[in-house]
This record gives C-alpha cells, structure tokens and sequence, in this order.
C-alpha cells in the first residue's frame, strides 16, 4: 500500500476550541491523516461530536470540556489526555474569541476576557505540555493567530494585541525548545468561513472578499491543510515562523 507523505500514526495530538469552525476541521484532518487526536471545548455538546466523528475514522479520540483560559482547566485537560494517550505529540492552540468594538466603548472586561481565552491560554497549555514534550525530546506546537495580530484591524484592539502577542510567544517558545527539536509556528489565517465570520454583515464579507487577490473567503480546509504541514516531518526544520493563510491579502 503507498504511504501517505503526511502519516501521523502512531502520534497523538490536542487540539483546543475542537468544537466547531477551523479547530473541528484540523482535528478530523489530523485523524484523517492517522492521528489519535483529543479535542477540547468550552462546549461539552460540540466537543464530543467532533470526537466521536475522529473515532468514525478508526481512531483514538477523547472529548475534553475545558476553558483554556483558566489554569486549574488547562492542568486537568493535560492530566486527562497524558493518562489516555501517554505522551503528547502535536498541540494545537487554536481555541479563540471575539469582542468586537472601538477602542473607546471597549470595557476591561472586552480585553480581559479576549486576551485570556486568545494569549493567556496558549502560554498557559504549551506551559503544560513544554515538561513531557521535552522529555521526549521531540513535540510540534501551532499557535492560530490571525493577520490582524500582523496588520492591526480597527475595531479589534484586544484581538490585535492578543493575536500578536501569540506571533511573540511563538518565536520566544521557538528559541527556546528547539534544543529538544520542538517546533513551534503560528499560522495567520484570513477571513475564514466560520461561525465567527458569519456575525459579519454580507456587505462587509463582500469588502473583504473583494480585497483578497485570490478573490474567495477561505475554508477551515485551507487552515488545516498548513497546520497538517506544520506538524508533519516535512516541516522538521520549520521553527518560530508565521504562515498567513489569507488568499494573499497580507504580502
Ligand atoms: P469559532 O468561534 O467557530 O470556534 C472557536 C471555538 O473555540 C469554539 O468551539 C468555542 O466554543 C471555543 N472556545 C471559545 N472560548 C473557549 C474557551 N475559553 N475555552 C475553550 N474553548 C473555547 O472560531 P473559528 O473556528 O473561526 O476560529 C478558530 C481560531 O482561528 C481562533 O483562534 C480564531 O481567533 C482564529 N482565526 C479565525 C479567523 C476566521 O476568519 N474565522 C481568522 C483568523 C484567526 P463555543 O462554541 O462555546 O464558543
């Protein structure tokens, strides 16, 4: 039988804000490519859905219901996954949200909640993770930023910030695994087809569209599709780097 060049057999993987959206499509992808693959939510009812789909694929799967904004969550998430796969291979942070507004009508707890669910979460799982993943001198890590957290966006001053100091904590985590051959990227998706997308008024999604030289809004598919990259062999000598996935919007 011909080998798939991306085969993840044998290697297990977490995958945060797993519910719906990009994170749902990365998880079935990385199953699909032949990971055990467990995802965590906020959201009980759509996390086991996507985890029982995964085990539709023949594969190892476990639904964690989680807020990665909170330590106490984050540590029970990790303990629940190392006692059912082992050893972690792949984390994907990916769990994210929006409070959309000017800076001027924008609360503390606008930016508050949306730094700690976007940027306090990914310090807080690959804190968790960084321990087993160094003793097994081996781990790929994928930050889901966005090309806001590049550019800026009006309107979206905490999820700017939030999104660039994930591009920071990228390559600062970068510099200092990769003594134990972890890698660890970001990707800066675009305007994706998701949930979080469709708050958006069909006149601003036809802005947007008609700005993106490759003239469609993206599919969750195109963000798992670089994510499956990232995390596969072929990007062994891949580190600290942000992959905008984006139609070509941002260049
Ligand atoms: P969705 O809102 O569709 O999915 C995000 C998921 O994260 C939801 O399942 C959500 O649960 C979950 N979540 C929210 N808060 C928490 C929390 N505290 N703990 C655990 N899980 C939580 O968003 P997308 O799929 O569009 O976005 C995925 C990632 O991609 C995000 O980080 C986003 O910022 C980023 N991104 C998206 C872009 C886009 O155009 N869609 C563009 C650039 C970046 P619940 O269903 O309960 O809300």
């Amino acid at each position: 039988m011909e080998r798939s060049l991306i085969d993840f057999s044998g290697k297990s993987a977490l995958v945060t804000g797993g519910g719906r959206g990009i994170g749902r499509e990365i998880a079935l992808a990385l199953a699909g490519a032949g990971a055990d693959v467990a995802v965590s939510d906020i959201d009980e009812e759509t996390v086991r859905k996507t985890s029982e789909d995964i085990k539709a694929l023949g594969r190892t799967s476990l639904a964690i219901k989680a807020d990665v904004s909170s330590s106490d969550s984050v540590s029970s998430m990790i303990a629940a996954f190392l006692e059912t796969f082992g050893k972690i291979d792949i984390l994907i942070n990916n769990a994210g949200i929006t409070r959309d507004t000017l800076l001027l009508r924008m609360k503390e707890a606008d930016w508050d909640a949306v730094l700690n669910v976007n940027l306090k979460s990914a310090f807080l799982c690959c804190k968790e993770v960084a321990r087993p993943m160094i003793k097994a001198r081996e781990g790929k890590i994928v930050n889901i930023s966005s090309i806001v957290g590049i550019i800026g966006n009006a309107g979206q001053a905490n999820y700017s910030a939030a999104k660039a100091g994930m591009i920071g904590l990228t390559k600062s985590l970068a510099r200092e695994l990769s003594g134990r051959s972890i890698t660890v990227n970001a990707v800066a998706p675009g305007f994706i087809q998701t949930a979080m997308t469709d708050k958006l008024s069909e006149q601003d999604k036809q802005a947007f569209i008609d700005n993106i030289p490759l003239k469609r809004i993206g599919l969750p598919k195109d963000i798992a599709n670089a994510v499956l990259f990232l995390v596969s062999p072929l990007a062994d000598y891949i580190t600290g780097q942000v992959l905008t996935i984006d139609g070509g919007l941002v260049m």
